[in-house]
């Protein structure tokens, strides 16, 4: 009797899974009902109503604070990571990254990153004086708005890899969340790690783009987000072979680049325009950039283009951690990567 009532239980609940984990289309792609870009959007708000959060300034520590609360009450484990950076001045400066892990049934793990940050005026981009300062509205409110609603929606979800999230400091001045994090990683941390999936200005540029890193990265993450795009029905593109790039690479410019210096598989999505400059892309045929200028604000943000990232990558992280992937294949390291200490945005032109 015992027996037949806990196996009564088991049923229930493993239909009550099944109708809570996901739809799968023809393909079998399994996709996460809930993304709706709705969520995202009410982050993306609160985040640039913040103003620019200045790496250093109460403001990104006031966002820190939102995106931790934000990652607690979905019921992960927040752990906030302090360092020392300097700001684009090269003043000393701290900032924090918020981890937000969920421990899996076996020890593989998926990265997926945005940076909380943003600039409060770039010379070189930047608009007419008169004009209001931007608020980091896509740079990179957008990537972190999406994160935020994919780990929302996969709380609710069965996934037996650990995922981790995290919402890095200090981007702008020099990738020091970013680096930080990689650096302090351990061995067993670096090999566990399937793929490192980066968010960075996703609500604004003309098309919709992921990219692996450069120098021999592996890009099987790139690879199967092209795929699941595709299968969404999607105009998912990656970057052209150019002079300058590799097909389905890009530059180092963002957090993505300490972690393919470690080896692991990124992939990396923006809203971009590479038909109009194939050396490493454009984000507006219009408007040229919107990130760093004045026009990077709410009102230059596609909610449409948000809800279709969230429902790649919440695909894309669901499939990882879900599956026991292969692990990291130490062979694919860009050569004599590891243990160097991973150099500024700001050392190299790209
Ligand atoms: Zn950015």
């Amino acid at each position: 009797m015992k027996k037949k009532c806990a196996t009564m239980i088991y049923l229930f609940f493993a239909i009550f899974i099944f109708q809570a984990s996901a739809l799968a289309d023809q393909s079998g792609l399994q996709i996460p009902k809930q993304i709706t870009g709705e969520r995202a959007a009410e982050h993306l708000q609160f985040l640039t109503e913040l103003g620019p959060r200045v790496a250093g300034t109460m403001t990104e520590s006031d966002a820190a604070t939102y995106i931790a609360d934000q990652f607690e009450a979905m019921g992960y484990e927040v752990t906030i990571q302090d360092f020392p950076a300097e700001d684009s001045n090269g003043n000393q400066i701290f900032s924090s990254n918020i981890i937000a892990t969920r421990t899996g049934k076996f020890d593989q793990n998926v990265i997926i990153g945005a940076h909380y940050d943003s600039i409060l005026k770039d010379d070189e981009y930047w608009c007419d004086d008169d004009l209001e300062v931007g608020t980091g509205a896509g740079d990179n409110a957008s990537g972190v708005a999406v994160m935020l609603e994919v780990a929302e929606v996969l709380s609710n979800y069965k996934t037996k890899g650990t995922i981790t999230f995290i919402a890095f400091g200090a981007e702008e001045s020099g990738l020091w969340g970013s680096r930080y994090y990689a650096e302090n990683m351990e061995e067993e941390d670096i090999e566990n790690t399937a793929a490192m999936i980066n968010l960075d200005s996703v609500g604004a540029g003309d098309y919709f783009y992921v990219y692996s890193g450069r120098d021999g990265n592996p890009g099987w993450a790139r690879d199967l987000a092209l795929k699941i795009g595709q299968r969404m029905g999607y105009d998912l593109r990656t970057s052209p072979q150019s002079d300058c790039f590799d097909w389905g690479t890009t530059g180092d410019w963002s957090d993505h680049r300490p972690f393919r210096y470690l080896g692991i598989p990124v992939a990396y999505f923006e809203w971009m325009n590479w038909d109009i400059e194939p050396c490493g892309g454009e984000e507006s045929g219009i408007y040229e950039w919107i990130m760093h200028t004045c026009f990077d604000n709410v009102n230059f943000i596609s909610l449409e283009k948000i809800e279709m990232t969230a429902d790649v990558v919440g695909s894309l992280v669901f499939q990882l951690s879900k599956n026991k992937l292969p692990k990291f294949e130490k062979g694919k390291v860009a050569k004599g990567n590891k243990y160097i200490s991973i150099p500024k945005r700001n050392d190299l032109s790209n």
